[in-house]
């Protein structure tokens, strides 16, 4: 990963904003309350680490937006955070939630950690602290502030924190709903882990289904048989490899930090993470050609490139050397902007991570809404269905003298599970999203590429959301 110099990565998001708002109507003060940070909390606090010594830890949480409530945004852990880094995630937050119509404000929190190097009792003992410093400040709650896993933390970092806030606010009916990406037994949702893969993969498959774009791009419509580039094998990267697999597509690279594999006749992500849990690396897997560069396999030969690891991996330098035709942006900002203008030359089409990847927090809000309502989605109506179904299907075979099989009547009859809902209404929404992206693009052919036409959307929605709560004398 090479480093921006000429922006920072919120500054980055700025220069996008500006560049998009000359396509808006709305006036000045309004674009700048869009743009701006709302509240950011900048915190040192100490931890006894397992040797006896004391470790002041850097973290932030930083509210971008409260057009909606609550404000909405992962936690990541790493040692790049720093607060430019946090604001700049959370104004995406707050674009991507308008885009996808999830009710939230941006928002996003970090701690500058290496959970790698950190054992599971101090990991937890940071989270819990950090928890109870967003309590004190009244940082985090179901109507305020929700935060989620992102780059470092997963299920069980939810875990430690809906507990610790729990314990400090005893009594609170909707507590559960303070985190989302939480395990299932404590509050989570059917297909939160996959989701932002699957949202990715929702995403691009619609695209890839629009004639005139894939005339444009030179390339056969749908996903079946385009090449593929993953860069990343954590969550993102792994379920969006898997679902372009599962649906024909052929992954022919992926990459890691210790390096990349190629694969011309396809890989398997699942066999691919198995080896690289086994020996520690991805290199080696059996059958596959070593990049020893894990940045090469971004200049790979290939249909679709989806880069699922951190920001600023494509830059004015690597750029002019990219050969796909399209960029899926997994990660949250994987190009710089030097890159985007010259991609846009190029011709690649590159499709903008702040709605791409936003199937996470589309099923956190699915999650929310669950732990606001204390019921699991289906449970009142999946019998329900079955037996209509059952009904119907009865009478289309007394009628027509015909029989289906066990195993067809099974699928017509099956009522909807969580996991059915959730996907569904995560397809839904991303479908959705593409389109109207795609509608204002096409409405404006002076918009100079896609990521343009997501700040503009972004943009009208939280511009019309600011307009009509009115500003405060
Ligand atoms: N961290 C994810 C993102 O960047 C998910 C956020 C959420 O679920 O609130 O979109």
């Amino acid at each position: 990963m090479s480093e921006n110099k000429e922006y920072s990565f919120f500054q980055s998001v700025e220069r996008s904003f500006d560049k998009a708002s000359k396509f808006t109507s709305w006036e000045q003060g309004i674009l700048e309350q869009i743009k701006a940070c709302n509240s950011i909390y900048s915190m040192r606090f100490p931890v006894k680490m397992d040797d006896g010594h004391i470790e002041v830890i850097e973290a932030y949480r930083v509210q971008h937006s409260q057009h909606k409530s609550p404000c909405k945004g992962g936690i990541r852990f790493s040692m790049a955070v720093n607060q430019d880094e946090v604001m700049a995630l959370a104004a995406l937050m707050t674009y991507k939630c308008a885009i996808v119509n999830v009710p939230f404000g941006g928002a996003k929190g970090g701690i500058k950690i290496s959970p790698r190097s950190l054992s599971t009792y101090e990991l937890e003992k940071i989270t819990r602290r950090y928890t109870s410093e967003l309590v004190k400040k009244n940082f985090i709650g179901p109507g305020i502030d929700v935060p989620a896993p992102d780059y470092g933390t997963g299920e069980r970092e939810m875990a430690w924190i809906v507990d610790t806030y729990q314990s400090l606010k005893p009594g609170e009916i909707d507590a559960a709903g303070c985190v989302t990406g939480k395990p299932i037994s404590l509050g989570g949702v059917r297909g939160r882990k996959e989701a932002t893969g699957l949202g990715v993969f929702f995403g691009v498959r619609e695209v890839c289904l629009m004639e005139d774009v894939m005339k444009k791009q030179g390339l056969t419509l749908g996903i079946a048989n385009k090449k593929v580039v993953v860069q990343g094998l954590g969550n993102v990267g792994y379920h969006s490899a898997k679902f372009f697999r599962e649906n024909g597509a052929i992954v022919v690279s992926i990459a890691e930090f210790e390096g990349a594999i190629y694969n011309e006749t396809g890989l398997n992500e699942e066999d691919v993470f198995q080896h690289r849990k086994k020996t520690g690396s991805i290199l080696n897997f059996p059958g596959a050609t070593n990049l020893k560069n894990s940045g090469d396999a971004l200049e790979l030969d290939c249909d679709i490139l989806i880069p699922a690891a951190l920001e600023n991996v494509i830059d004015g330098n690597n750029a002019p050397r990219i050969k796909a035709k399209i960029i899926g942006e997994a990660a949250n900002g994987p190009l710089t902007p030097e890159a985007d203008d010259i991609l846009a030359a190029k011709g690649v089409l590159v499709i903008p991570d702040m709605y791409l990847n936003a199937g996470g927090v589309t099923v956190s809000y699915f999650e929310w809404l669950k732990n606001l309502s204390h019921v699991r989605y289906g449970r009142l109506e999946k019998r329900f269905t079955e037996n209509a179904n059952i009904n119907i299907l009865n009478q289309i075979e007394e009628l027509t003298g015909k029989k289906v099989t066990e195993s067809e009547k099974e699928i017509i009859a099956h009522g909807p599970d969580e996991i059915d809902l959730v996907h569904s209404g995560l397809e839904e929404t991303m479908i959705n999203a593409t389109r109207e992206i795609m509608d204002i693009w096409k409405a404006n052919p002076s918009i100079p590429d896609m990521r343009t036409a997501a700040y503009v959307c972004a943009i009208n929605k939280v511009g019309t959301s600011y307009a009509e709560l009115g500003i405060f004398p």
